[in-house]
Order: structure tokens, then sequence, then C-alpha cells
């Protein structure tokens, strides 16, 4: 491919981001330092051997993925390191051109730290308003249900997320090993979800094939899919998620960095787009698999061929999924269409 001489810079490009974990949006440098100051033993994937290696298409994969996670998780403490990662994920948002975060929280997993899930999520969304305040990036929290729990606690966590409905909290989801635990257990805790007014947003598609995908548009009503990547293997489902105009949050290097495809030029992104299925790009998990933001769109540009317009396109798709409220959409659309009027900037650093 010809080396181009000018472009339209990435990082200038309005968007939203919609499929950030929140121990997973750490920056590598803060975990490292947080685990120093807490005296936490980091195993050498985590420090001289980071971002991991990791492949977790078979069960022995998923559970190193998970372990280095639980490590990654218990260096957050004290609430101060809660403020912290949330304001440096929403810096890392504001110099990637994101205008919106939506960060997936589980408070299960933090309640015995922080006094329970009700003070955790509190303490969740006071950061995300702090955050907010000193980036100028809008936070707005999923709260997420974890599927190899038993489904009742999910009942339990959406009945919370439903008290900040309005008030912070704009979608719901269902994240962990989609081999353990269908997503069609889960409807009644977004059926609760969903009551409130709250976006369903369930994790599909990615270590399982078109079947969990159609759970979760037939069962959980999804408005929108963590990764639905693997629907492509059924075209008609395809269509399906395009006439609902159901949007997949499609993560990139958390495709490859987990083995769900090989190399890069393997994603489907390019078939998905075409076939007129709304995508939203995202990281997943930038702690453990390395890039940010701005990269996903660069491997759209770079690997797989897509113009401008067709970027401006992806950015806008992101803030037509998204949970923001509707000023800020469309502050959003409109920074879209000036980066695609402007002219392209020479290239050069
Ligand atoms: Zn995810």
């Amino acid at each position: 491919m010809e080396t181009p001489t000018s472009a339209r810079r990435l990082d200038r490009l309005p968007k939203a981001h919609l499929h950030l974990h929140f121990t997973g949006s750490m920056r590598h440098p803060t975990l490292v330092e947080l685990a120093a100051e807490h005296g936490i033993h980091l195993p050498q994937a985590l420090v001289e051997e980071w971002p991991p290696r990791l492949r977790a298409t078979d069960e022995r994969g998923w559970f190193r993925f998970q372990r280095l996670y639980d490590i990654a998780r218990s260096v957050l403490r004290r609430p101060e390191d809660v403020y912290r990662l949330l304001r440096e994920a929403a810096e890392d948002e504001r110099a990637a051109g994101s205008g919106w975060l939506e960060i997936q929280v589980d408070p299960s997993g933090y309640a015995s730290l922080f006094d329970g899930l009700t003070a955790t999520l509190e303490l969740f969304l006071d950061a995300a308003r702090a955050a907010e305040r000193e980036t100028g990036v809008h936070v707005g929290l999923m709260v997420a249900a974890n599927r190899t729990r038993h489904p009742l606690d999910a009942k339990v966590l959406a009945r919370l997320a439903r008290q900040y409905a309005g008030r912070g909290v704009v979608s719901f989801g269902l994240n962990n090993d989609e081999r353990r635990g269908r997503a069609l257990e889960f409807e009644g805790a977004f059926r609760i979800a969903r009551r409130a007014g709250l976006l369903s947003a369930p994790h599909g598609g990615e270590l399982q094939g078109p079947r969990s995908v159609r759970e979760c548009l037939d069962v959980l009503d999804a408005d929108r899919i963590g990764h639905g990547v693997r629907a492509v293997e059924d075209p008609r489902l395809v269509e399906r998620i395009a006439e609902r105009g159901v949007t997949l949050e499609v993560c990139p290097t958390s495709n490859v960095g987990l083995g769900v495809y090989d190399d890069l030029g393997q994603l489907p992104l390019r078939t998905l787009f075409d076939a007129g299925v709304p995508v939203a790009l995202g990281t997943d998990d930038p702690l453990l698999f390395g890039p940010r933001l701005v990269e996903q769109y660069r491997i759209a540009r770079e690997v797989l061929g897509f113009s401008d317009p067709e970027l401006a396109e992806l950015a806008r798709m992101s803030v037509r999924g998204s949970g923001a409220p509707e000023s800020l959409r469309k502050e959003l659309l409109a920074g879209v269409d000036a980066w695609l009027a402007a002219d392209p900037e020479p290239v050069g650093d």
C-alpha cells in the first residue's frame, strides 16, 4: 500500500467508547506502581513480559486470562485507587478523541472491600463524575453481571442498576466465559434492566458461535452485543442484526489477543460493515492486550482498508449505539461531520 502524504488524524475524530472493562482499563504503569505500593507480587507476564501472550479459546487459556485479571483487580484497594483509575481512563479517552466512555463495572468484585454492593457502585459513580469534571470526557456506567455466577446474583445487580438509571448508570451487561452460563439463563435480570430504561448490552459471539448471539437478540432483547463477531458464521443472522440495528462492539486487538482470530487481517469487520451492521470499535481490556482506542481505528484504516468516510461512519455508529444523552450525541455527530469536511493534514511526526 502506498504511504499517504496527508491524512486526517484519528485522534481528532470524535467517537464513543462502548466496550471497556473497569479493571482492564488500568494503565500498565499504574498496575506496577499500585502493586508495589500495596506489596503485591506481580507475575512476569504482568511486568517484564507485558503484554502477556494469551489464548482463551480453550478452558486453560481462559483460566490464565482470568487469573491475571484477578491479580490486576487485587491492586485496587482504596477509594483513591478507584478515583485514579477512572481519571486515567478518561484522560486516555480524551487523548483518543473519545467524548463518551461507557465503562463496564461489576461491583460484586469489589463489594467486600468497599462496604457492600451499593456503596461500591456509588463509589464508582462518584469517581466517574470526578473524572468527567477533570477531563471533559463524559462517563456512563454499564453494570455488568458475571455469567459464571448464579442468575439470581445477576438479578440483584439489575435491581441495583435500576436504582441508578438516569443517574449515571446507562446500560446492563453480561460478561465472562461464554462457554459457562448461556445468555438465556439471564432473561430475568435483563427484563428488570430494560424496564428501567437501561440498554441491554450482553457479551456474545466471541468464544461461542451464532447461537450465543441469537440468544442475546431473542431472549435478552439486546440493543448492543459485546463482540458478536462470530455472527458472521451465519449470514442470515448478520442480516437480522442489520435489520434490527443492533450495534456490535467489535474489539480488534482483544479478538487477536485472545485467539478468537489468528491475525488482524481475519477480523470480519469489513463483512459486518458492508452488510449494514452498526459497529462500535472498542478495546475490551487494554491492560492485558496493550493498544487503546485510537489504535482500533488505525487497524480499520491500515489493515482493513477503511476510507475516511467509512471511519467517520464507524465513529457515528459508536455514538448512535451509546447511552450518551441526546445533546452530547448531537455534538459528537456534528464533530464527526466537521472532521470529514476538513482537509487532511500533512503526515509527519
Ligand atoms: Zn468484554
